[in-house]
């Protein structure tokens, strides 16, 4: 029996005692063990609703062991950010924060926010403006790394979401987020806060890709690993489809499932289902007919809200990673997940993901659930079509504001993406299924999903199912 916190047990821990560098089962190292994460998270320093103190308070005290705030445009590094207390009449935002010639946003807070925040930091650091206003110095990273992170249990990653878009002379425009990880400063193009946009024509695949390299070259000079993550690809406005993905193999990295971002129908996600999913499988079976790495996707929550109810849109504790690494530090888990060793989950973990190369299979196993769970192996056949099989139109009347022009996107053949073999488990029944590459298929993941127990009502992707997503494997004969 293995298990999801503990080492890994078993035959397949006796196999890693002699080296799991070399067994090459990807669950055998008998020294790791999974930790959970949340990499896209919004605190005060930019549009969250919650000191930052706060945000990571929540997290740790529910037992996640990383966390990174990823504000927009904005990394926490400067000790001199001040926000004002003001009326719940009054906006929480000062209308000028995304113009500000400096890098520091301009931020309120209605007074409730402050109560709850000083009643649990009385530390707090607060003055009184001349106009009478009660203001509370944000802490910075380096301030809350002191003060929560603890050896083997917590620890605080540098987390910035790069926000972006692009105007095209047609009067489109599209927005990029993209989240980098453990570079504790903003990219040297980021020098303006908010969300600036570019009234250029530059390709949106080419415009990811600068961002990509820009966000290499950062992490080289500063002798750090990074993560750099597309995030909410298929937001509401359809920022970005499959072909720009498959563009960009440096982007190792997509949110599958974010918290923030609706995919309901009517707000961008077209009747016939394509999303998250159908996007990451597109992605990787050109990339491996490319011969280019894997897409790998992750779960956030893109905490934006703190108080309503749980499992509500932008709430906290919806959506995480669970990474198996050996040891809770930026290196250890950054290598595991570029090695994809780690999970997606949505409401539900699993116990153990295994892939043994020499034998092509992918095995998983879940805790028994108090409704059905359903394992699907999802492959892509070598021979799909390169061609796309038809469009779906995300009509102009679906979109708000400024976004009133009508999208396309391509929808490839049933090879790519093809459910290969669904087990049901009954209630009460524990969760064992495992799957074997056949010779044309490119390679294999697989989702754990647990139908009509889901507390959730969040714009989720998926919505009214839990899931655990495994990386995808390559077919080691490919
Ligand atoms: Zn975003
Ligand atoms: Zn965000």
């Amino acid at each position: 029996m293995t298990t999801r916190r503990g080492f890994i047990g078993g035959a397949a821990a006796l196999a890693a005692l002699s080296g799991c560098e070399t067994c090459g089962v990807r669950s055998a190292c008998a020294k790791k063990r999974w930790y959970k994460g949340n990499l896209h998270t919004h605190t005060f320093w930019s549009d969250g609703k919650a000191f930052p103190d706060e945000a990571v308070a929540w997290y740790k005290s529910r037992g996640y062991n990383f966390l990174g705030l990823s504000d927009h445009n904005m990394f926490q590094d400067d000790p001199d950010s001040w926000i004002a207390a003001v009326g719940d009449n009054e906006a929480d935002f000062t209308p000028e924060w995304a113009k500000r010639p400096t890098r520091r946003y301009v931020f309120t807070a209605k007074q409730r926010y402050f109560d709850d925040y000083l009643t649990a930091f009385p530390d707090a650091k607060t003055r009184t403006t001349a106009n009478g206003r009660l203001e509370a110095r944000l802490s910075t990273f380096e301030e809350l790394s002191a003060r929560f992170n603890a050896p083997g249990e917590f620890l605080l990653l540098p987390d910035v979401e790069a926000t972006r878009s692009v105007q095209y002379s047609d009067g489109r425009i599209h927005q990029l987020h993209m989240n980098y990880v453990n570079l504790p400063q903003l990219l040297p193009s980021y020098v303006e806060p908010g969300f600036k946009r570019i009234a250029n024509d530059i390709p949106l695949g080419a415009f990811l890709g600068s961002h990509a390299k820009e966000t290499a070259a950062l992490a080289q000079s500063m002798g750090r690993p990074h993560l750099f993550i597309l995030n909410h690809p298929i937001w509401r406005w359809y920022d970005v489809g499959p072909e720009v993905v498959v563009e960009n193999p440096s982007v190792r990295f997509f949110e599958v499932c974010n918290n923030g971002s609706p995919f309901k129908s009517g707000e961008g996600l077209p009747s016939d289902g394509f999303d998250t999913d159908r996007l990451w499988d597109v992605a990787n079976a050109f990339r491996m007919r490319r011969g280019q790495p894997l897409l790998y996707g992750i779960g956030t929550d893109d905490t934006h809200r703190y108080r309503g109810e749980p499992c509500d849109m932008l709430m906290p504790g919806n959506a995480w990673s669970l990474v198996r690494a050996e040891s809770l530090d930026a290196a250890s888990l950054i290598a595991a997940m570029n090695a994809g060793d780690f999970v997606t989950c949505e409401g539900l973990e699993p116990d153990d993901v295994s892939f043994d190369p020499s034998a092509g299979s992918l095995a998983v196993s879940a805790p028994a659930g108090l409704s059905v769970r359903t394992v699907r192996f999802i492959v892509t056949k070598r021979d799909f079509a390169d061609k796309p099989v038809g469009k779906v139109t995300v009509r102009p009347e679906q979109h708000k504001g400024d976004m009133k022009f009508q999208r396309e996107i391509n929808i490839y053949d049933e090879k790519i993406g093809k459910v290969v073999k669904t087990v049901r488990f009954r209630p009460g029944e524990p969760v064992r299924a495992s799957y074997t590459l056949a010779d044309d298929d490119l390679y294999v993941r697989a989702r754990i999903e647990e139908c009509g127990a889901t507390l959730c009502t969040a714009a989720l992707h998926p919505q009214g199912v839990r899931v655990a997503w495994t990386q995808p494997y390559a077919n080691p004969a490919t």
